[in-house]
């Protein structure tokens, strides 16, 4: 389904074609520090579902520790992130930060990923099936 988003500021605005059913919550510790939250929400696109309608985001590329590149999207005036992506040629699925989404309550999370790492004064979050990290 096409969905609409932007940043806070209004700088940045996108489109992208995501499937409801790929929503998820990511509790690794490089979700918390780039969300400065305690756990981020990500809505997959398809391949290549992700258009800029307006503005252009600065890139920040993460290196894991296994090596592997991730390109991290944030408005560059109020900082809102936008998307992470992998890096290099080929059809790109975008990891859509839900937030910034204008229909976020419409995309609940469907699975949280590494678990070992979620701040244990989270409250269970329903239906969401864990996946061990
Ligand atoms: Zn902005
Ligand atoms: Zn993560």
């Amino acid at each position: 389904m096409k969905h609409t988003g932007g940043c806070h500021c209004g700088r940045i605005e996108y489109e992208a074609e995501i499937d409801p059913e790929d929503v998820i919550i990511c509790h690794c510790t490089d979700c918390q520090t780039l969300s400065g939250s305690a756990y981020r929400t990500v809505a997959f696109t398809a391949p290549d579902g992700f258009t800029l309608t307006k503005g252009h985001p600065t890139v920040y590329v993460k290196v894991a520790d296994s090596g592997r590149e991730r390109q991290q999207a944030f408005c560059p005036t109020c900082g809102s992130p936008i998307f992470a992506a992998p890096v290099g040629e080929g059809p790109k699925v975008y990891g859509i930060r839900v937030g910034t989404l204008h229909a976020r309550t419409a995309l609940p999370p469907k699975k949280e990923y590494y678990c070992d790492s979620r701040l244990d004064w989270l409250p269970e979050m329903g239906d969401a099936a864990d996946m061990p990290g």
